[in-house]
């Protein structure tokens, strides 16, 4: 018997000799074992990701779950009603949509990209700054780089109106009069508007993010080591484990199939962390045929 059944049982041994006496040191008890058995249940995952490449070595899936990192736990967090989740979202973009902070990107925008999507999503992607189009549209990722995020994420099976989609920066970054483009954000910039990614997070309450490049990265973590070791690998957002991945714009400027494979099996990660059965067809996508 597994562990996870053993402790199932238990935990119904436990539940049928409830003594409503010992009420709260029964729950108490009842959550830490509960803790435990999610933690367990967890690192017992067999290896269906280790080889999903089938050459038994390189795989980055096999790879990062040895340090896998350990699910949010929702024990830990206050449970938030969807309902007050929209209210408080839409209070925080009332706020955010008149922010001057940075009063030479109030200048030079014409709207603030706040974000979109399940204010309830347990999976929410984050991106660096709105580009032009979203500047014009007032949505994140709706360009060209917003497709191809679009189509990974259906992808993974889910709706745009699944997830939630944000960026560190939330004003499109100013450029020279007369010219065309985007530029990145500065560290500055960024450092400004994260208490507003971070209010963002906080409604959530995401069980997994995914950090879109290395200015994300740098953006939440003020890492600046490159994407080729970061990517494929769990980091922690305080209690939110963070996936980081190459930007769709990476995989446009860059179209070979081994790129897309890596932000696919960082995907695949994702769907495993979030629990959510992957199919034989999914996972062996983007893999060449010779
Ligand atoms: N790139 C980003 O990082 N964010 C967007 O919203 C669009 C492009």
């Amino acid at each position: 018997m597994s562990s996870f059944t053993q402790g199932l049982e238990i935990l119904l041994r436990q539940l049928r000799s409830l003594d409503t006496a010992n009420r709260p040191r029964f729950d108490q008890s009842l959550i830490e074992r509960i803790k435990r058995l999610k933690i367990e249940e967890v690192e017992e995952i067999p290896s269906q990701s280790s080889d999903p490449l089938g050459t038994g070595s390189s795989s980055s899936v096999g790879a990062v779950r040895e340090d896998a990192y350990r699910v949010a736990d929702p024990d830990e967090q206050e449970i938030v009603p969807n309902e007050d989740r929209e209210q408080r979202m839409a209070a925080l973009r009332e706020e955010v949509l008149v922010c001057t902070k940075c009063p030479h990107l109030a200048a030079f925008r014409h709207t603030v990209v706040f974000g979109v999507g399940n204010p309830s999503a347990a999976l929410m992607f984050v991106g660096e700054a709105p580009g032009a189009d979203e500047d014009l549209r007032g949505e994140p990722f709706v360009g060209r780089a917003g497709e191809l995020l679009t189509r990974i994420i259906e992808t993974m099976g889910f709706k745009r109106s699944d997830v939630y989609i944000a960026n560190v920066l939330k004003c499109r970054p100013d450029m020279p009069k007369g010219s065309s483009g985007n530029r990145q954000p500065t560290p500055e910039e960024m450092q400004t508007c994260l208490p507003y990614l971070r209010a963002q997070i906080d409604i959530i309450q995401p069980k997994v993010m995914v950090a879109l490049g290395g200015v994300a990265m740098r953006g939440l973590f003020g890492t600046s080591e490159p994407m080729k070791s970061l990517r494929g690998r769990w980091h922690s957002f305080g209690n939110i484990p963070v996936m980081a991945t190459f930007h769709p714009s990476y995989l446009l400027r860059n179209q070979a199939l081994t790129e897309k494979r890596k932000v696919w099996e960082d995907m695949l990660l994702v769907l495993e962390r979030l629990q959510v059965p992957i199919t034989q067809r999914q996972r062996s996508f983007f893999l060449s045929k010779v």
